[in-house]
């Protein structure tokens, strides 16, 4: 079993997920069993409570777990399923420790940060290992070196090697190198700051990994080499590049996965990396582009439709396509006049999932406007939901129909809780979670979606659904419900999992998530669809255009 340790130095948002998948990509075409772990310093027990604006998207896991939106960099460069335990977070150790304490587990001890804190980490590290019979374990430690809050990881990561052996562990420090354009200089005076920082805990680095704008000469990489002890070769540089999919290309190129062979004594091999490649040809030069809008509320802040972008650029390259994003604030959506400002020239919406009444109707309005102008329409779970709000107010006729999440006294709540949510009291980690069956009725633009499978599974993230009671007044106004949650042992019978207009070019409305399960070389099924028919909607729209 080895272990490579990834910290990172001068600031945050360095990209350090993005690193850590790209080194894990290049071993994983090697043939190594790879997985990767996030340490997360906060307290919260998992990302599932934490504002997308500040923390980006929530990514949910096949088990069930919300974690950091690193742990779907994980599962899309690895092309693995992850689970909880590649997440580690401050509060779940402190949570198992102090349980433990409780439970009599260190009786007569006094319980500290060392060893009882780090030993836990440490665990923790070695049973994902095991659990998931990896050969190679990443960890990466969020926040930056010389944040309060990670010192008990770095210390757990420094005395690893010294449980493991030196040749089964490996340090790896990114850092950034600022690019000066005035004077044309790149800085490595904060790269030395940090890792002499690193040291100071009593970590030196084996490899260094320097984040900046543009490739880093080698005068500049032997300089860092010079001040971190660190050997010339063993300095690499992730400069910026045009799509996330070059990084384990152009780190390959510059010998990476051929040093850390040799520092952790493995075989040589040539790495099989042409899914990269490829993807990177593709998006290079694409046949087509499509524009699609998104139609959201955290618009502003991208990362918080981290994995949904990166299913539409997967649906993208299955189809040749460059995928443009157009995003559309919903609160900007209050007349017609806006909706056709907003969505000119788009060749498809998507209305994605959230929370919360703002900017609802917004959204109502988007699903309406592709419905009534044959736009091709994907609606992920509360995109979903606003397609049969919107369908039951405009088409069936049922007066301010409503989800109880955005309105208690609607008198028609087609979108309500669960029955198994009305107990719930606690918020963070009750949503129904995780992978979902779904059955797909024959005969639909679903079944055509999922060629022919009659059952799927998807991610799910929510506490609300289709209101039973509503169905039969739904389809008999022609709305198809064709998706549905399969009996499991008595629950959850039947439950609404997509639906779909019959006379419209592609409108479709899952509650899944399916973007979180996207994989360039697996690209999501309602993803390509969606993708296809934005292209078919936009040769139509040419076409009569030029006739
Ligand atoms: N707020 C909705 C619910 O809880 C939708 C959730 C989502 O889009 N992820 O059901």
């Amino acid at each position: 079993m080895r272990y490579i340790f990834v910290t990172g130095g001068v600031v945050s948002s360095l990209g350090k997920g993005i690193v850590t998948s790209s080194l894990g990509a290049i071993l994983r075409g090697r043939g190594y069993r790879v997985s990767a772990l996030k340490i997360d310093p906060y307290v919260n027990l998992d990302a599932g409570t934490m504002r997308p604006y500040e923390h980006g998207e929530v990514f949910v896991t096949a088990d069930g777990a919300e974690t950091d939106l690193d742990i779907g960099h994980y599962e899309r460069f690895l092309d693995r399923d992850l689970a909880r335990m590649n997440n580690v977070t401050t509060g779940q150790v402190y949570l198992s420790v102090i349980q433990k304490e409780r439970r009599g587990d260190y009786l007569s001890q006094t319980v500290q940060v060392i060893p009882h804190i780090t030993d836990e980490i440490k665990e923790r590290i070695r049973s994902l290992a095991h659990e998931q019979a990896a050969e190679i374990v990443i960890v990466e430690v969020g926040g930056t070196v010389g944040d309060i809050e990670s010192l008990p990881f770095l210390e757990a990561i420094r005395q690893m090697r010294f449980d493991e052996g030196v040749e089964n562990t490996l340090y790896i420090h990114l850092t950034l190198v600022p690019y000066l354009k005035t004077s044309g200089e790149f800085k490595t005076k904060p790269t030395q700051h940090s890792v002499a920082m690193l040291r100071s805990v009593g970590i030196q680095p084996d490899l260094i990994v320097l984040r900046s704008e543009r490739d880093v000469p080698q005068e500049v990489r032997r300089k860092v080499a010079l001040f971190t002890n660190v050997e010339v070769d063993a300095v690499f540089t992730s400069y910026d590049v045009g799509f996330i999919y070059e990084v384990p290309l152009i780190l390959e190129e510059q010998g990476l996965g051929k040093k850390v062979e040799t520092k952790l004594g493995l075989e040589p091999v040539i790495p099989n990396l042409g899914v990269w490649r490829d993807a990177v040809e593709t998006l290079r030069s694409p046949e087509h582009r499509v524009r699609v809008a998104v139609a959201g509320k955290y618009v502003k802040m991208p990362d918080a439709y981290l994995s949904l972008m990166e299913a539409l650029r997967h649906g993208g390259i299955k189809n040749k396509a460059d995928v443009e994003i157009v995003w559309v604030d919903v609160e900007d959506l209050a007349t017609h006049e806006d909706l056709e400002r907003a969505f000119s020239g788009v060749d498809a919406i998507l209305v994605p999932g959230g929370f919360g009444v703002r900017g609802i109707e917004g959204k109502v309005r988007a699903a309406q406007y592709a419905r009534e102008q044959g736009i091709p329409y994907l609606g992920i779970c509360l995109g979903m939901q606003v397609a049969v709000i919107e369908f039951a107010r405009n088409v069936a006729g049922l007066e301010r129909a409503n989800s109880t999440e955005f309105d208690p006294y609607t008198p028609h709540p087609v979108i309500d809780l669960m029955p198994e949510q009305l107990e719930v009291k606690e918020l963070g980690g009750t949503m129904r979670l995780g992978d979902w069956p779904m059955r797909v009725r024959e005969g639909t633009l679903l079944s055509r979606v999922y060629e022919g499978k009659s059952l799927v599974s998807e991610r799910h993230r929510h506490r609300y659904e289709v209101n039973p009671a509503y169905v039969e007044r739904l389809e008999g106004a022609g709305l198809v419900i064709s998706g549905v949650t399969p009996g499991l042992q008595g629950r959850g019978e039947g439950l609404v999992e997509a639906i779909e207009l019959p006379d419209h070019p592609f409108f479709l409305g899952v509650q899944s998530h399916p973007e979180f399960k996207s994989r360039p070389m697996r690209p999501s099924p309602p993803f390509v669809s969606f993708i296809a028919a934005a292209l078919d909607f936009q040769r139509q729209r040419r076409f009569l255009a030029s006739s």
